[in-house]
């Protein structure tokens, strides 16, 4: 199992839990050497008081982790980080935030940053599904993100891999590789347990129709907790789970810590 977890969440975000310090403690324990915070990044016009931090949190964001990481240096490496979707338009703000930041994982939850926003955690037709593959590869492309966080989410509470699902797998498997950015298996998904697909009990997301068709690509996988809790590190049965639903594939998994 990796030694790494770069997908870490704070309770800025305004939907996690504890103290920066506790996260820090928990990786400690669990045995990682190194402990990435990639919390749900600002949007200076779109405050969402439940779904990311405000923009005038965001000094305080990287002062406490920057104090922590010199506290806990020859303990565990800390990497300070932000978790954000990509839209053209906004494009300037998220350069301005990479460039305070070690590294930038792209989660693309909604379709844009505006109130009632349509979430790619529920879609509700086979277009949104195409929207969101598209809006994936538009970000990947911007060049700003170290790896794709949750590539399958949009088969949280769907219940069949349909045309557009499948199609969503090939556009999105096929631009990681192109452009050489890793794709995440993510832990928390496999923590919401399996469901009912058909005659067969799958994960939302890690979907595993979603990953057979990317073990057709050369394309390197990263294990994401996306804690949004200090306990959430501590618990290794999702991770070997997620092992357990891609061992017959042949997925290329990051051992290593890399950024
Ligand atoms: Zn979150
Ligand atoms: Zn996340």
């Amino acid at each position: 199992m990796p030694k790494y977890n770069y997908h870490t969440h704070t309770y800025r975000c305004g939907h996690a839990i504890g103290e920066d310090e506790e996260y820090i403690l928990a990786a400690i324990e669990a045995g990682y050497t190194v402990l990435g915070f990639s919390d749900h990044s600002p949007y200076r016009d779109f405050p969402h008081p439940r779904e990311h931090m405000d923009i005038s949190q965001f000094d305080e964001y990287l002062s406490s982790l920057k104090a922590l990481k010199e506290k806990y240096k020859g303990q565990i490496d800390i990497r300070i980080g932000l978790e954000s979707e990509f839209f053209e338009f906004n494009r300037e703000e998220r350069e301005e935030l990479r460039s305070k930041v070690e590294y930038m994982i792209l989660g693309q939850h909604f379709d844009s940053p505006y109130d009632g926003h349509i979430s790619y955690f529920k879609p509700n037709s086979e277009e949104e599904i195409l929207d969101y593959g598209e809006s994936v590869c538009r970000g990947l492309e911007s060049g700003l993100f170290t790896y794709l966080a949750h590539p399958d989410v949009f088969m949280n509470r769907q219940h069949e891999f349909t045309a557009a699902c499948k199609q969503t797998a090939h556009l999105i498997a096929s631009k990681a590789e192109k452009l050489k950015i890793p794709m995440e298996l993510n832990v928390r998904g496999a923590s919401k347990g399996k469901f009912q697909f058909g005659d067969v009990e799958e994960f939302f997301y890690p979907h595993k129709d979603f990953w057979k068709i990317v073990s057709h690509y050369d394309v390197d996988c990263v294990i994401g907790i996306d804690a949004h809790d200090p306990k959430d590190l501590l618990d290794k049965d999702n991770i070997k789970a997620v092992y357990d639903e891609i061992a017959d594939l042949n997925l290329h998994i990051i051992e290593e810590p890399f950024i």
